[in-house]
């Protein structure tokens, strides 16, 4: 049987980001930069006051102290964005504002605390080194150099970057749009009355939420119910969109006629069942080389195989560089068995304790106890070859949150 490495293997195989657009920079949060950003200036563009005070010349208050204060004449007053100053020269100080230019001949800011705020003479009552409260040009971003890299997702630290390196607009890659169909006569959607043999549809909405957090735009096709006519109209309606998501009908019943259409469609199918839990019934197939996944129904195999197959393929599709969840060693609480053969993800709550990542298993693993995934911050990742792990052992765990 395929292993979930081949999988993924296959269906990022000659994937590249979709294109790109411009966009305004308040509309860039979250977003993936697709061009490298230069900084046109140095940041600071010149030398500045850190502190409210008195630019100085270290030599001149060398022996400066609150018993024996060295007196400056002040020659004049410099605020942030004044473009020009009065240059001093020895025993002469400017009166100096936070992000004003440091006056010519200047090496040393005094706080204003440590003077007496003098206004034709100023009392220092500190020695200041050269270089104190002066913030350098360049100290934070040279001239042409590159600030921001093509791929990087766009957090509010970056998008600040871009704007104080003069940029209003940005390029970024397009963001995928992934149709999402849900299948089975059962479905009913949330806030729809419900008969007693029938379940919400939750698939779609979980599915929806995932894509936007990967970068994604949903589009809802509803449900399909189990026949060819309506599941090859529904399909056939999402083949046009940059992926195409089905939720169930993909496993060996008698109602699982996704394939079946796919073969009629046209799509090429890559692989069916991966060597994994939950998961295992999973099928991935293209059209026009647009990708298409036929996820298992079970609510936690969809949410699971969405994590370990689709993520990275819409990341790769997004032109995000950063793949991967964070994955940490944790001690498991209590032992985990399992058959030979298939990488097993199990739900678990992760903490860090006295120095350590804990993992608790959140109860019930079948794949469609979305309690236990509503419970768990992290997947207990155990490879195919895995049989068995004791209480305390050491396990890697994906963490799909950040820790509370
Ligand atoms: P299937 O893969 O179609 O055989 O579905 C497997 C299980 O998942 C069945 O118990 C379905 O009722 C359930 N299921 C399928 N689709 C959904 C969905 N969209 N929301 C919630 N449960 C679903
Ligand atoms: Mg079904």
């Amino acid at each position: 049987m395929l292993s979930l490495d081949e999988a993924i293997k296959i269906t990022m195989s000659g994937v590249a980001p979709l294109g790109c657009e411009q966009i305004s920079v308040e509309a860039a949060l979250h977003r993936v930069l697709a061009s490298n950003i230069t900084a046109e200036r140095d940041q600071p563009p010149w030398d500045n006051a850190q502190m409210d005070g008195y630019a100085v010349l270290s030599g001149d208050i060398k022996t400066a102290s609150p018993n024996a204060p060295v007196g400056l004449r002040v020659v004049g007053r410099v605020m942030a964005g004044d473009a020009a100053t009065v240059p001093i020269t020895t025993r002469q100080a400017v009166r100096i504002m936070t992000g004003a230019p440091i006056p010519l001949g200047a090496d040393s800011v005094v706080k204003v605390e440590d003077t007496d705020g003098g206004d034709d003479i100023v009392q220092i009552r500190r020695a200041s080194p050269p270089g104190a409260y002066v913030r350098q040009r360049g100290e934070d971003v040279q001239s042409g150099s590159v600030v921001l890299h093509s791929g990087e997702h766009l957090t509010p630290a970056r998008i600040g970057m871009l704007a104080a390196t003069g940029h209003a607009s940005v390029s970024v890659y397009r963001r995928p749009r992934v149709a999402i169909l849900a299948t089975g006569n059962e479905l009913v959607e949330p806030g729809l009355p419900i008969g007693n043999h029938q379940i919400r549809n939750s698939n779609s909405y979980t599915l929806a939420a995932q894509v936007c957090e990967c970068g994604g735009v949903p589009v809802r096709l509803g449900i399909a119910v189990d026949t060819h006519q309506d599941l090859r109209e529904k399909i056939a309606r999402g083949l046009s969109s940059d992926m195409l998501l089905i939720a169930g009908g993909v496993s060996a019943g008698e109602a699982d006629l996704v394939l079946t259409v796919w073969k009629e469609l046209g799509v090429e199918l890559k692989f069916w069942k991966v060597a994994m839990r939950p998961g295992h019934p999973l099928a991935f197939g293209t059209f026009n080389g647009r990708p298409l996944f036929g996820l298992p129904g079970n609510p936690v195999s969809s949410m699971v195989t969405f994590e370990q197959v689709v993520r990275p393929l819409l990341f790769a599709l997004s032109g995000f560089t950063g793949r991967s969840r964070p994955l940490v060693e944790a001690i498991v609480s209590a032992p985990i068995y399992k058959p030979r053969g298939f990488c097993h993800f199990v739900r678990a709550a992760v903490s860090f304790v006295n120095g350590a990542y804990h993992a608790t298993v959140t109860g019930n693993q079948g794949s469609g106890i979305l309690s236990s995934m509503v419970l768990a911050n992290g997947l207990i990742v155990l490879p195919e070859a895995c049989e068995h792990v004791n209480a305390g052992d050491r396990v890697q765990v994906q963490l799909l949150t950040t820790l509370p």
